[in-house]
């Protein structure tokens, strides 16, 4: 293989502009003349930028550019070689991507026929042969390149920029402005025009003679702004300013504007949109929208291309969303943004609109870089381009507050409706209590003697219809007044209690005991034989005589008398109490802890 026709060393002199040097070579004949794969050589200036491997021999083009803008240096190298017989050494210019994508080198191309001293090899003849006229082996192009990549992209996104404000300003009838803080320059979107009424051809947007559109009254207010903009890099959103347009024409407009701050937080660049609100019919959005989502100027705005991959966003989407630019770029957002709570039927409606190429404006939930859920307002607008979709502009709002807002008043009103269901329940429960205690004995939890009417005519009823029968057992606690005298009123009392335990325990579920008043109790149980009725009075009228009551040091035993009424619910409930009763009081005449019965 043939050395590169050219010693680097000799162009060192050039390193001193400072640029960054690397020369191609001529085509390689070894190679059978392929463009493809031209050498190239570099001085130390190239070595470094391209931090290239120290196989200086081996390098073509390629290994240095994009596949694509090798090609192009091809192709202008060729025609650059197709003049070299007219000694044609003009320079030319060109803008090349590098290999890794990342960077862009503004190379300035020339032509120069070499001296180059023959090496002693066998190839004389063949030598002699190529020395007759200048060819290409001994030329070379010498590329003084420099990194354009900062002003490239710049350069990139308002051309990006610029088309949309045309493209996508004409469909949402939003103006686009832009203005360069150190140049003064200031773009104006074609709507920002008819919006002002001024020719495009004749006016040249600049700042003050634009401010001077705004409305005498309302001109201080977006000069603060813009004076806020750019000490102090904070956005702005105004709803209701007015403009006299060139013609005289008093206009309501929406304006937005936000700021682009270097590196170093510095700002360098003012952008905004200006909506005619004057007629809201005429906008495609409606303005209520637009207000909420401008407010504050922190509408993010994203641009992605036909396929929804991410070409463009603003700062106040990377704000919003924590992700830069550089992290989304080339992707989609969807997977990036949503997440588990991500509403399904919202992202299948906004699959299915935009695949349709149609507008779409919704509210879903999106989620931040650091994984916190935020309600974003989205709207997306499908922008064509000849006819053909070319991009789809997105403007976004975080509207979570208002969402949470919302939620919050829902739920409290929710909570209002179940606390006051919750209060009626409680009442009722309460109710229902308070009508139970006014219905109990308070030192023995039997009935008290209220209910007792109802209750007995009641069971009567039913025990007659169903033909079975029932039995009152009226309870009287032998020689009670004693026990108060010997062991006090309070002992008496734990005696009743004691009493009274008893009998439920003895009875049934469905068995009712009533505390008559003192020291007398009713038992009122119904669908049961008279000798089963016998029986439970005999097993309480036992279990009562085996008890031994304690009270503080004593022990009190005591016994009870019962009167047993058995019968068929023939007999009203007053007869049947007193025939119990007149039971009782037999009882107590023999001789007490007795049951006398029918
Ligand atoms: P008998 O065997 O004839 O039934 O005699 P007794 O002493 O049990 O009957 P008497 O009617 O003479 O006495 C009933 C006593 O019951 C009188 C009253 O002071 C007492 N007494 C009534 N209610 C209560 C009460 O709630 N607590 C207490 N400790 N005593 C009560
Ligand atoms: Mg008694
Ligand atoms: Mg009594």
């Amino acid at each position: 293989m043939s050395q590169p026709p050219f010693n680097p060393d000799k162009i060192n002199f050039l390193e001193q502009c400072g640029f960054l040097i690397a020369v191609v070579g001529g085509i390689d004949e070894s190679n059978s003349g392929d463009s493809e794969v031209r050498k190239i050589s570099y001085n130390s200036a190239g070595w470094q930028a391209f931090r290239l491997a120290d196989n200086k021999e081996n390098l073509a083009v390629t290994d240095l550019f994009s596949a694509n803008d090798a090609n192009k240096l091809n192709r202008l190298l060729e025609s650059m070689e197709s003049r070299v017989d007219k000694q044609d050494q003009k320079s030319s210019s060109i803008t090349l991507q590098t290999n890794d994508c990342e960077h862009w080198l503004e190379c300035r191309i020339a032509l120069k026929i070499i001296e180059v001293e023959q090496s002693t090899t066998g190839h004389t003849e063949e030598n002699n042969t190529t020395k007759e006229s200048p060819k290409l082996s001994n030329s070379a192009f010498l590329l003084i390149c420099s990194d354009v990549t900062e002003s490239h992209k710049k350069a990139e996104e308002h051309a990006l920029l610029s088309e949309l404000a045309t493209t996508a300003g004409s469909v949402l009838k939003i103006g686009y402005w832009q203005l360069d803080i150190a140049t003064q320059a200031l773009y104006w979107s074609d709507e920002i025009y008819d919006i002002h009424q001024v020719d495009k051809a004749t006016y040249k947007p600049e700042v003050e003679s634009g401010l001077a559109f705004y409305h005498p009254d309302d001109v201080d207010i977006i000069i603060q702004h813009v004076r806020a903009a750019i000490h102090e890099g904070i956005g702005w959103t105004c709803e209701q300013l007015r403009i006299l347009t060139h013609k005289g024409e008093e206009r309501f407009i929406l304006t937005s504007g936000n700021v682009v701050l270097d590196n170093a937080q510095k700002p360098v660049r003012l952008f905004g949109i200006l909506q005619d609100i004057t007629e809201k019919e005429k906008t495609y959005l409606e303005r209520d929208f637009l207000a909420t989502a401008l407010r504050e100027a922190t509408v993010g705005m994203v641009v992605a291309d036909a396929d929804k991959r991410v070409i463009w966003a603003n700062s106040s989407f990377e704000r919003m969303t924590g992700y830069s630019l550089e992290e989304i770029k080339g992707g989609k957002l969807g997977p990036v943004l949503q997440g588990d709570k991500t509403d399904r039927n919202t992202v299948q409606l906004l699959s299915e609109k935009l695949g349709q190429g149609q507008a779409v404006r919704t509210r879903i939930l999106n989620y931040h870089k650091s994984g916190a859920p935020y309600w974003n307002e989205l709207s997306i607008t499908p922008i064509y381009k000849d006819g053909k979709l070319a991009y789809f502009f997105a403007v976004q709002n975080d509207v979570t507050a208002e969402v949470e807002a919302k939620q919050e008043l829902e739920k409290l009103n929710l909570s209002l409706e179940q606390q006051v269901e919750k209060r009626t329940l409680d009442l009722a429960k309460a109710n229902f209590k308070l009508q139970q205690q006014a219905n109990i004995d308070h030192l023995t939890q039997c009935l008290n003697r209220r209910t007792l009417g109802d209750t007995l005519s009641a069971l009567t009823k039913e025990v007659s219809k169903q033909g079975s029968q029932m039995a009152l057992l009226m309870i009287d606690i032998d020689y009670f007044k004693s026990i108060n005298d010997t062991y006090g009123h309070q002992a008496g009392d734990v005696v009743l209690q004691s009493i009274a335990i008893k009998l439920k325990k003895l009875l049934r579920s469905e068995d009712y005991v009533f505390r008559m008043g003192g020291e007398e109790f009713l038992v009122i149980m119904s669908h049961l034989e008279k000798d089963q009725s016998y029986k439970v009075a005999e097993r309480i009228r036992s279990e009562v005589s085996e008890m031994t009551i304690n009270f503080e040091q004593h022990s009190i035993a005591v016994t009870i008398s019962i009167g047993l009424f058995s019968y068929n619910a023939e007999i009203a409930p007053e007869k049947a109490i007193k025939q119990a009763d007149n039971y009782l009081y037999q009882a107590k005449a023999m001789g007490r802890n007795k049951i006398v019965t029918s």
